[in-house]
């Protein structure tokens, strides 16, 4: 199935992903690690008397749920930023 194209009318058009993916995306995933945020967990609870392991435990548990989150918002994200194509004229427009 094709969408015509806004500009020229033409149905030689194809569907693809927008390439504005944004960085600071990336950023946050590579901060918000489980590993990283189990480690911070640790090093918080053990500067509240609490045993390392806890927190630990509930830093991996908070970037899993955190990796999840904008994992889902990376493939939302995506899903909107479907964009035509039209091969005859070079225009890109939004679907
Ligand atoms: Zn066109």
């Amino acid at each position: 199935m094709t969408i015509p194209c806004p500009y020229c009318g033409s149905h030689n058009t194809t569907q693809q992903f927008s390439s504005n993916r944004n960085i600071s995306d990336f950023d946050l995933d590579a901060q918000l690690t489980p590993t990283a945020l189990a480690t911070l967990g640790a090093g918080l609870a053990k500067s509240q008397g609490v045993s390392p392991i806890y927190g630990g435990v509930a830093g991996a548990i908070v970037g899993g749920v955190c990796q999840y989150v904008v994992k889902k918002k990376h493939l939302t994200d995506l899903k909107t930023k479907m964009i035509g194509y039209c091969q005859q004229c070079n225009n890109s427009f939004p679907l």
